[in-house]
């Protein structure tokens, strides 16, 4: 689990679970955020750091 506290936003290269699809998205991503390719559901808002639900490839900081 993450223990950082930090609001800082990042873009984020992801891969899909289901078809590895690779999309960049926000991680603090205000709408849902879906596979471009299968419709899968890659990222969900919580109120400030979105949920990611697929696979976290790479990390620009
Ligand atoms: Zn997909």
């Amino acid at each position: 689990m993450e223990i950082e506290r930090k609001t800082r936003s990042k873009f984020l290269r992801v891969k899909c679970i289901d078809c590895e699809n690779e999309q960049v998205v926000f991680d603090h991503a205000s709408t849902i955020v879906k596979c471009n390719v299968c419709g899968r559901t890659l990222v969900e808002p919580r109120g400030g750091k979105a949920e990611i639900k697929s696979r976290v490839i790479e990390v620009f900081e």
